[in-house]
């Protein structure tokens, strides 16, 4: 999960990390009145969870309250990237000296966490690791032993911080290395962060990831989510247990397990199909989830057919059978296609059960896979 700039921020201010004064707006008549009470030069920024916003016209200087009004309303309504901007963070403008980076992530290669500084701040880390691949430093993190002062003064060497910076400069170090570990964060970022004139370092930028599988573990985080900014289906199928996964096709993919869903989508792309989506019910699933699953898969409007492929294991078949004839029954849109294959425990008991309500089957993933492309119009 992401949040925004302005919660990220929030919390870098929490751990005494130093941030521009301001505060968040849902509308461009409270952007003057914030801008009147900082009583100086702003910049207002659209609250989307997306880089480049610099780019993208989200992030501009008012030199009093009028403009940043007027700015506001021209943001409000706009889109970045197709996400609509909804809130703006309205902050006194910082005179900037330079732009440097500051980040922790989670390196998959390695295994480990790890901290990275550039002198080359500002620009998205991808495009600076591209144009300028020597000017980032990254330190792995010993998960047991934490950040060391030692890597931390590495860093600032590599980056050509000057003296009179450092001991802010390991203060916030070690403030990003608590809210990363706190937080079960993925990602905590500061792009830029910036030597000011007036203020020594500040954070003008922040960005945070949380590993969705901790939220559980971070309530006051988990409500921080964004919903505007996700995917509706996305977010109803996580109520639900349900893993949901949406792409660009029109056949709609309900399975059970991560690589049987590989296996069906391989198989449906190979028989020259699209598929819209895959819900994942995981094992186990009862014939409640199913319904739910089913749910979600036909509001979906880009589906136009559904292949459902289940390996009965802990799942029953039955059970799945159950489940989908429950879920037809309830549902209110046009009757979509379906094509049910079922192997594994029950599995003839579920046959059974679709047949009597003249569902349409199929014994192999092949045939299945034929038959849903079929129903759905597309060409081979
Ligand atoms: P991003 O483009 O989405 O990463 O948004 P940022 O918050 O990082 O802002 C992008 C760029 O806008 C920064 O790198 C700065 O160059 C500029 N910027 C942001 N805030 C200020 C500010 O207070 N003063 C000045 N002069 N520039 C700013
Ligand atoms: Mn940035």
């Amino acid at each position: 999960m992401k949040i925004q700039e302005y919660q990220a921020k929030q919390i870098l201010s929490k751990y005494d990390i130093p941030i521009p004064r301001g505060q968040v707006a849902l509308n461009a008549s409270f952007v003057r009145q914030i801008a009147e009470d900082l009583g100086e030069k702003v910049v207002v920024k659209a609250q989307v969870l997306i880089g480049g916003r610099g780019k993208a016209g989200g992030i501009r200087l008012a030199n009093d309250p009028d403009e940043a009004e007027e700015i506001a309303t021209e943001m409000m309504g706009m889109e970045i990237n197709g996400f609509p901007i909804h809130k703006v963070l309205v902050e006194e403008a910082v005179d900037i000296k330079q732009e440097l980076y500051l980040g922790i992530a989670t390196d998959r290669l390695n295994a480990s966490p790890v901290i990275i500084a550039s002198s080359y701040g500002g620009i998205d880390i991808e495009d600076a690791a591209e144009e300028a691949p020597e000017k980032i430093s990254r330190i792995l993190i010993d998960p047991l032993v934490g950040l060391c002062d030692f890597q931390i003064r590495g860093l600032a060497v590599s980056i050509d911080l000057p003296r009179k910076h450092w001991k802010k400069f390991a203060q916030i170090a070690n403030a990003l290395w608590q809210i990363y570990k706190t937080n079960d964060a993925s990602l905590v970022e500061i792009n830029p962060l910036v030597i000011s004139e007036e203020n020594g370092l500040i954070a003008l930028d922040g960005k945070m990831t949380i590993d969705d599988n901790a939220l559980f573990r971070h309530p006051e985080l988990a409500d921080l989510r964004d919903l505007d900014m996700e995917n509706p289906y996305e977010i109803e199928a996580q109520k639900y247990g349900i893993a949901y996964i949406h792409m660009t096709g029109n056949i709609g993919c309900l399975v059970n397990g991560a690589g049987l869903a590989m296996a069906t989508m391989d198989i449906l792309k190979l028989k020259g199909g699209e598929p819209a989506n895959f819900l994942d019910i995981g094992g186990g699933a009862g014939a409640e989830k199913v319904s739910s699953a089913f749910r979600i898969l036909l509001s979906d409007t880009q589906v136009k057919a559904v292949l459902v492929n289940i390996f009965g294991g802990i799942t029953r078949c039955d059970e799945i059978a159950r489940g989908i004839t429950a879920a037809l029954a309830e549902q209110k849109r046009p009757q979509i296609p379906l094509v049910i294959r079922l192997v594994g425990t029950n599995a003839n008991e579920g046959y059974k059960i679709l047949e009597k309500q003249n569902l349409p089957v199929a014994h192999s993933l092949l045939e299945a896979a034929e038959k849903t492309i079929a129903l759905a119009g597309v060409k081979k």
